[in-house]
């Protein structure tokens, strides 16, 4: 499924999915096709690495992990992937990640990027994918994976996490809205840093798995007919599910203009944060 150059197709391991496709939404089919996948995991903190794990156990053959931090005692709270060998070694996380993901399924092809996401570099990750996974913490980072994803017509994951609440929506070009059609101002959208309001890890876990969830429903062909854009307050336990729709004027998917990608051309982005 992947565009890139090279694919990986996670080996044939008897057994090893059995009780993934034991089940009737994904089967032996499903399960093809997901080993076949390439998925691009686009910042490598609590969401990042939780989904990287989630992904890697499900057999998604080729993951692509871009993040430019390195791994810190204060991110093992939330942190899934990490340990604390990792933080006193000061390891990139997204080398940390690699190594611990290899461990867990060596049939699957991990590529380390130790950088950010930057407008320059962004279209070179996103052709490589076939399923792109929101873990940055900041607008900037997102508007800009989604002007990649719209302009080349790629399905990416959005979701955030602050303090005890999270958010995510399948984003699926020009099938549905895209993030500036439901957030059309990029301030609107979570933003503050999580050294400021803290964070608690299970709402990652639970922004993580609908993320997942819909990026695995998406590589074995399952095409929603409408978007939800799902909220949750994961110590209250109240949530929402809402259906987004399209704006036709949208600025992106719309009016096909790319501001944060043509970013590039005017001096580079300014914010290159990824999840901490
Ligand atoms: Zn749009």
């Amino acid at each position: 499924m992947s565009d890139g150059n090279e694919k990986t197709v996670a080996p044939e391991t008897p057994g090893r999915y059995d009780r993934q496709t034991a089940l009737s939404v994904i089967g032996a089919e499903g399960q093809r096709r997901i080993n076949a996948a390439t998925a691009l995991v686009v910042g490598c903190g609590a969401l990042g690495s939780t989904q990287a794990a989630w992904l890697a156990r499900a057999g998604v053959g080729r993951l692509l992990l871009v993040d430019r931090d390195i791994v810190e005692l204060h991110n093992l709270h939330r942190q899934m992937l990490y340990n604390e060998e990792d933080a006193r070694a000061s390891l990139p996380k997204v080398v940390a990640a690699a190594n611990r993901l290899r461990t867990v399924n060596s049939g699957v092809c991990v590529e380390p990027t130790v950088d950010f996401v930057t407008a320059e570099n962004v279209i070179s990750f996103v052709r490589q994918a076939d399923v792109v996974l929101d873990a940055t913490d900041n607008p900037a980072t997102r508007y800009l994976v989604n002007d990649a994803c719209v302009r080349e017509d790629k399905p990416w994951m959005y979701g955030g996490v602050m303090g005890t609440r999270g958010v995510t929506m399948a984003i699926r070009p020009r099938q549905g809205p895209c993030l500036r059609c439901v957030f059309d101002d990029p301030a609107s959208v979570m933003s503050e840093p999580c050294s400021t309001y803290g964070v608690l890890s299970t709402i990652v876990g639970w922004v993580a798995a609908l993320q997942v969830t819909a990026a695995l429903k998406l590589l074995i062909g399952e095409t929603p007919a409408i978007t939800r854009l799902h909220q949750m307050d994961i110590w209250s336990g109240q949530g929402s599910s809402a259906v987004a729709r399209r704006n036709p004027q949208c600025f992106c998917c719309g009016q096909n203009r790319y501001e944060f990608l043509d970013a590039a051309q005017h001096g580079g982005s300014e914010d290159k944060g990824v999840e901490k």
